[in-house]
């Protein structure tokens, strides 16, 4: 599910962010993309990579959980059921 994402890395020169996609990540230990705005190239560790991915994840989590815990807390309306 996760290869399709992308992952905006901040280029360390201008601090434009460029899009990445996870899949690039899951194969190398590194990877290197040329910034869109100022062309630098900018190294990416695959170790850093994987410490945003995990919190990108844990944030998906957090929000899932919300999300149930507020489907959970509606009360059921008359119009809810169908008779
Ligand atoms: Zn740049």
């Amino acid at each position: 599910m996760f290869e399709d994402e992308t992952v905006d890395i901040a280029c360390p020169k201008c601090g434009h962010p460029n899009s990445i996609l996870v899949r690039d990540f899951e194969a190398n230990s590194e990877a290197r993309i040329n910034c869109h705005h100022c062309g630098v190239t900018v190294k990416v560790e695959a170790e850093e990579f994987r410490q945003r991915l995990a919190s990108v994840r844990k944030e998906l989590e957090e929000i899932q959980v919300e999300a149930r815990r507020a489907s959970r807390s509606r009360r059921p309306r008359k119009d809810d059921f169908q008779i």
